[in-house]
């Protein structure tokens, strides 16, 4: 994490779009203007205040009597990560469970609630929480600490998809070396927050990231044992781009980046087209999305003579039920190249890199 002398400028970049997030920049003046000015005559003064008589040093001192801090999240990928490095040492809640969409989702009372009684808060940025950024700059306005877990990452390592029109696609955690930066990045603002929890914040992210090695190695294995001719990856949204760069498939979403934009009929067609030339065997469903675009897709082939089926349901944007090896990071991504090599092909243990599948 930038170590800047108030952490709470760190937000307006976060929320309201990255340097080349043009269109989100637009947004952030529309919302800016006279309110921008408001903005940083209220926030500078708080965040110096706390700066000055350590909002922090009473989160520690809290910390220090014994009292576990509370970390509240965005989606399960984070909360998932900021568990594995805060330990013992904090209280984390995710906001977003298992199959809700996050493009879409909008915070509940009960959301703002855990929000506004959090210690420090992570969300992912790049606009993926898009209905969720008036309560995230509320939040941090009051003077609490708010990380997006991206923005560390290199612009040069972003996909900015045409589609997008300047956005960043948001979808980071589908390539796990740039996940393990994220893992970082939690390191960072916790030992931020948390002074005396630095050292183990650090042996934690480390062991993790060990983890985390051993997963990208898998996915690399098992996504090239797929034939060269069938590593396409069709889903129903456009979820998995780091993901095909990162593991070598091609890789198509039938409806845009976000959930919010609808596939038209001419997207679908495309897709039918590619798939009778390219003799796809199978498409792929997603917990987080409504499936029937997918299905429109595979009545498209069958009207042209081609059975394709769907290959299995993949975790897209969020993890799988909480408390089962799929509800967590590294169950979600080794269910994804599990199920996608061994419907399309390629060789993958039933039960995954660890066994810990459940059978499908
Ligand atoms: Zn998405």
């Amino acid at each position: 994490m930038r170590q800047s002398g108030i952490r709470l400028m760190r937000i307006p970049r976060s929320a309201a779009g990255e340097p080349r997030q043009r269109a989100a920049r637009r947004r952030l003046w529309r919302w800016g203007g006279a309110r921008a000015r408001l903005w940083i005559a209220l926030v500078a003064p708080v965040g110096l205040l706390c700066a000055l008589t350590g909002c922090d040093a009473a989160a520690s001192a809290s910390h220090q009597a014994g009292k576990r801090y509370r970390a509240v999240c965005t989606v399960g990928m984070i909360t998932d990560i900021v568990r594995q490095v805060a330990g013992e040492r904090a209280e984390v809640q995710g906001i977003i469970g298992e199959g809700v969409d996050p493009h879409l989702y909008k915070p509940t009372r009960n959301d703002v609630a855990a929000l506004q009684g959090a210690d420090i808060v992570f969300y992912n940025g790049l606009m993926l929480e898009g209905k969720m950024t008036d309560v995230l700059v509320k939040v941090a306005r009051r003077g609490k600490p708010v990380y997006a877990v991206t923005e560390e990452i290199d612009p040069s390592f972003l996909l900015e998809p045409k589609q997008m029109q300047g956005h960043y696609d948001p979808h980071v955690w589908m390539d796990v070396s740039a996940w393990g930066k994220a893992v970082e990045a939690v390191a960072a603002a916790l030992s931020e927050f948390d002074p005396p929890g630095a050292a183990q914040y650090a042996e934690r992210a480390r062991r993790y990231k060990g983890e985390l090695d051993g997963l990208h190695a898998y996915l690399k294995r098992v996504i090239a044992s797929i034939p060269e001719r069938q590593r396409a990856l069709i889903t129903a949204h456009d979820a998995f781009n780091y993901f095909g760069r990162a593991y070598g498939i091609q890789v198509m979403g039938i409806q845009g980046i976000s959930t919010e934009s609808e596939a038209s009929l001419k997207d679908i067609n495309d897709l039918v087209d590619f798939i009778v030339a390219n003799d796809v065997q199978a498409v792929f469903a997603e917990t987080s999305v409504a499936s029937k675009n997918v299905r429109a897709l595979i009545e498209g082939a069958q009207a042209r003579g081609r059975t394709v089926r769907i290959g299995g349901s993949l975790y897209s944007d969020a993890m799988g039920a909480p408390g089962t090896y799929e509800g967590t990071y590294i169950g979600m991504l080794d269910a994804n190249a599990t199920t996608i090599a061994r419907a399309l092909g390629g060789e993958a243990p039933e039960l995954g890199m660890n066994g810990k599948l459940r059978p499908r």
